[in-house]
């Protein structure tokens, strides 16, 4: 196991702080259906985007950054960074869970006005998105089974299948590797049909984004880490390129108070611990 592996706290039982943005924001909406809305009521005569509500896209499942609590709830490092923005600069918004791929592509067609998804601020992307202030520092790390004693690096994976995620950089990177270590690829939608794939041994490895691993390890997921991270990155919030400039400033703007006033080390430290 990496010795940079975060050892990350169980998000079951939020912390109190929590508890009080979501009863603030409205963000504890029931969100079965994929869906929530977040701060309502907090727009008002000249209140910055002018009673607009804006649909923000996510992932399903990229813990701890978006999963649903046991009620059914969107809840994770993103969605209570959205809500403490969206609370601090007076916007609404709801959340749209559609999975990595599916956001990035309502997000380019104009169906979603941003996506908080974990997402990496990467130079191919700044072609087509424009991205806030990064929040969260990040990279990209080899999963395999837990019981797997025959897969130490990528030379080991010569000849074998390698599982990845539609669309994320633990593909590109996977891509990378490819022709040097000669294995083959299958992909998946969501993080845990990809876990579930290399757990069951249809698959004998994964690229995912280390503290997402991390924490899933962390949940009991049959799965272990021999590699260190690679391709660091940063996560940052976007919009389509040109588009919905008041709502990145404004993303922006309280990213950067709810830093200064603690907030956002707070929401950090209910789901991560170092
Ligand atoms: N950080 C990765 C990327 O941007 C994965 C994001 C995700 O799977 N939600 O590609």
């Amino acid at each position: 196991m990496s010795k940079r592996l975060l050892a990350i706290l169980t998000a079951a039982v939020l912390g109190a702080s929590m508890l009080m943005l979501s009863a603030c924001g409205g963000g504890s909406t029931p969100a079965g259906d994929g869906t929530t809305a977040g701060n309502n009521g907090a727009t008002g005569d000249g209140a910055p985007g002018d009673g607009k509500v804006y649909i923000i896209a996510t992932d399903t499942t990229f813990a701890p950054f978006e999963f649903q609590d046991a009620s059914g709830n969107y809840v994770g490092i993103d969605m209570a960074l959205l809500d403490a923005i969206a609370i601090d600069q007076g916007f609404q918004y709801q959340v749209n869970a559609l999975g990595f791929d599916a956001a990035l592509q309502a997000l380019t067609s104009g169906q979603a006005d941003g996506v908080i998804a974990g997402m990496s601020i990467t130079e191919e992307r700044k072609e087509v998105f424009d991205f806030s202030a990064p929040y969260f520092d990040s990279g990209v790390v080899m999963g395999i089974a837990a019981s797997n004693d025959t897969i130490t690096g990528y030379e080991d994976l010569a000849g074998q299948t390698v599982a990845v995620k539609i669309g994320t950089e633990g593909e590109a990177f996977a891509q990378s590797l490819q022709e040097e270590y000669g294995f083959e690829l299958v992909t998946f939608k969501d993080s845990a049909m990809m876990y579930e794939d290399v757990e069951a041994g249809n698959s004998q490895a994964l690229f995912e984004d280390y503290p997402v691993l991390g924490y899933a390890i962390s949940q009991g997921v049959g799965l272990k880490m021999v590699t260190e991270m690679e391709r660091g990155s940063s996560y940052g919030f976007a919009v389509q390129k040109g588009e919905n400039a008041e709502l990145l400033a404004m993303f922006d703007a309280g990213l950067a108070n709810i830093k200064a006033n603690g907030t956002y080390q707070t929401i950090l430290d209910t789901y991560i611990q170092k």
